[in-house]
């Protein structure tokens, strides 16, 4: 049997929806005159009493002003049917408020049963138990349907106006809720689902999909430049244009033609925050479907929007993830689109990109570092920290090694090794470095004016540095600029830079002796180069890498390869600094080596000047301490860079 739908003259406002089930015919026609009685001025007192008792609103409103309530009913004979009424309605996007549920429907399932499957169908509905009898213990149904405050429950027989009552005061609180529901799910400046709400139902989107074997797909919209027009327009403007670009991101979806494929609508679409979109396509048949999609999207955003005085032309970077491919769940899924948006920003703006297995997070670590490494010399985001380096023989401080640091305001301070190579790869390093010597050298004469005897300065140099032609000019000019004696400085260039291109390097290495800086080769050892090779350069020390000193008590052939570089440079005549010093024992190996010098952890990190400074006043306060002493005064009161706040 069909279920009959009551309705009563409309009133001031839409009826109030009501679901009503009950298997005894003359219960049901008490419900229709119920919800069907055409004057309800009688109840309005009392309803607007209630709801001020409810909802601790004053009735100040008086009979007269009172808005008319009209409801429109359902009437189901069992279970089965409303049930079947709650499922239809949230499929069709209008779901009962209130569901007044009789407790025993014999035969078959009764009110206990369709409650549990209302809850599952419609988790906001308002369900009333209604019961004759005395024996049914609310908290029980209320704990298998949760939640218990959604469950309430009415006394047989009823009075008219607490039927009418409950309704209404259940209804406010529905919508009441609904409204808290939409203020936590959607977006308030664009009205488009929020992060939360987009994810879930991506979710929801792949599960259905995953179930039928259908692709979805995703695209990340990111605005390119939203950031300066927010800056320089302020953000009213800003708001205005993530307001009007969603508006177009709308349109743009709704109007994609169908053509027996998937229409999205706008609920597809989703705000994730800042001028981040998604659009979730579901069901999607093919690759060129999303493609169109991302086109139509980026052709929606061309022209130009208004803001005040100004046009604006903005575009959106879209990237496309197609699932199971390239994910099956929604944070991999987004990942991946986000990926690519990514990706496709850096080749261009106004573009999208699909995802691909290339697009890793240390690619787009990559990108992101080089895109902010461009600009950080401008933004003086450099800074240089110094290590130093002592006599083993006399504990005396012998110079200290330069050492560049980049803190970014996002992403925090980031490992040299890290950046050194995109900035080599980008010619970056060229500026970067001249910076480097620039700043070192205005140190280094600083300390010389304020008489602190800091040794030497180390300034490492990287390879396209040292293989630009005029790079001795660099040099001599910089260190003129600066009005430092050459001496005081040493450039430090790896041996692998070195063995790249001999012919240069030892032409370079006499420039540069001649401008009267010394050197020093880095990270000695691990190039193999030979002693025969080493005599034609122009060099003053060799710096035995650090890996071979921290296998000095482990590795017989890293312990032999150490203290053959360090008698090398006995023969060779030129000094020797191990590096990466960290253990007492390595300490007491190489002065058993008679090893020049030596830099490390055990000593010191590397400082920032003001805790460089710290350190060479007292250097030059402990001068009259033995060897031991002074070594163990040092390794014992560095400040450290670790323990630096
Ligand atoms: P490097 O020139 O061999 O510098 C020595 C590195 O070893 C430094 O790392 C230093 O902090 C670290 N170190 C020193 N003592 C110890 C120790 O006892 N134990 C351990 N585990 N490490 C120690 P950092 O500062 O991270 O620099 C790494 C590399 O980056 C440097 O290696 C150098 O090749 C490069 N670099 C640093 N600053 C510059 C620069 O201004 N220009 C260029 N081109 N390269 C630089
Ligand atoms: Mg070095
Ligand atoms: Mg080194």
């Amino acid at each position: 049997m069909k279920p009959k739908s009551s309705t009563v003259k409309p009133g001031t406002e839409s009826p109030l929806r009501v679901l009503v089930a009950d298997d005894e015919p003359a219960i049901r026609e008490a419900y229709r005159q119920v919800f069907g009685e055409a004057d309800l001025r009688a109840d309005l007192d009392a309803i607007q009493d209630l709801r001020a008792k409810l909802f601790n609103k004053t009735a100040a409103t008086g009979g007269g002003a009172v808005r008319r309530r009209t409801f429109e009913a359902m009437i189901c004979s069992s279970a089965a049917e409303v049930v079947a009424a709650v499922g239809e309605a949230v499929a069709t996007g209008n779901p009962y408020p209130v569901v007044f549920l009789d407790m025993r429907m014999p035969p078959g399932e009764d009110g206990a049963w369709a409650a549990s499957r209302i809850r599952d169908l419609d988790p906001d509905a308002e369900i009333v138990i209604c019961t004759a009898y005395s024996d049914v213990d609310p908290a029980n149904i209320g704990g298998h349907v949760p939640p218990q405050d959604k469950i309430s429950f009415l006394q047989k027989p009823f009075h008219p106006h607490e039927v009418r009552q409950m309704a209404v005061a259940l209804y406010s609180k529905w919508r009441a809720e609904r409204h808290i529901a939409r203020l936590a799910y959607f977006d308030s400046l664009t009205g488009l689902p929020n992060r939360e709400h987009s994810m879930s139902r991506l979710e929801t989107v792949l599960q259905l999909g995953g179930a039928s074997k259908q692709s979805t797909a995703l695209l990340y919209i990111d605005l390119d430049n939203f950031k300066r027009i927010n800056d320089t327009l302020g953000h009213s403007a800003g708001d205005e244009l993530l307001k009007q670009s969603a508006a177009r991101l709308r349109e743009a979806l709704e109007s994609l033609a169908g053509g027996g494929a998937h229409r999205p609508g706008a609920g597809d679409l989703g705000r994730l925050g800042g001028d981040e979109f998604i659009a979730i396509l579901p069901e999607l048949a093919t690759r060129e479907a999303a493609s169109a999609a991302a086109d139509a999207i980026i052709i929606a955003l061309q022209h130009p929007v208004k803001l005040g005085h100004h046009e604006i032309v903005v575009t959106p970077s879209v990237g496309i993830a197609i699932s199971p491919d390239d994910g099956t769940d929604a944070a991999t899924l987004l990942h991946n689109s986000d990926l690519a948006m990514y990706f496709s920003k850096r080749r261009g703006h106004g573009a999208w990109a699909f995802y691909d297995a290339t697009m890793s997070d240390g690619a787009l670590r990559r990108l992101t570092l080089e895109g902010k490494l461009r600009g950080a010399l401008d933004r003086q985001e450099f800074g240089l920290h110094y290590q130093p380096q002592f006599e083993l023989v006399s504990g005396a401080l012998s110079g200290f090694e330069a050492l560049l640091r980049w803190t970014h305001p996002e992403l925090g301070s980031v490992p040299v090794l890290e950046f050194i190579e995109i900035a080599e790869d980008t010619g970056l390093i060229v500026p970067i470095g001249e910076w480097v010597l620039r700043t070192a050298c205005a140190q280094a004469r600083q300390w010389r004016d304020q008489g602190l005897p800091f040794g030497r300065i180390s300034v490492n140099v990287s390879g396209t540095q040292f293989l630009q032609r005029d790079f001795p000019e660099l040099v001599a000019r910089v260190l003129h600029e600066s009005g430092l004696e050459p001496k005081w400085i040493e450039l430090e260039i790896t041996e692998t830079v070195v063995m790249r291109d001999e012919a240069w390097a030892e032409k370079a290495l006499a420039s540069l002796r001649a401008v009267g800086v010394t050197l020093a080769i880095d990270d000695f050892g691990i190039g193999y180069s030979s002693l025969g090779r080493l005599r034609h350069l122009a060099v003053d020390r060799l710096k035995v890498d650090r890996s071979f000193v921290s296998n000095l008590e482990s590795e017989v052939r890293d312990r032999s390869i150490a203290s053959a570089i360090i008698k090398m440079s006995r023969t060779l005549g030129i000094g020797v600094v191990a590096e990466g010093v960290e253990t007492f024992n390595q300490m007491l190996y190489l002065q058993e080596q008679e090893c020049e010098s030596a830099q490390g952890y055990l000593f010191s990190r590397p400082l920032p000047t003001a805790d460089a400074e710290v350190l060479l006043r007292r250097v030059a306060a402990n001068v009259d301490l033995s060897r031991t002493e002074r070594l163990r005064h040092l390794a014992a009161e560095t400040p450290s860079e670790a323990t630096k706040g």
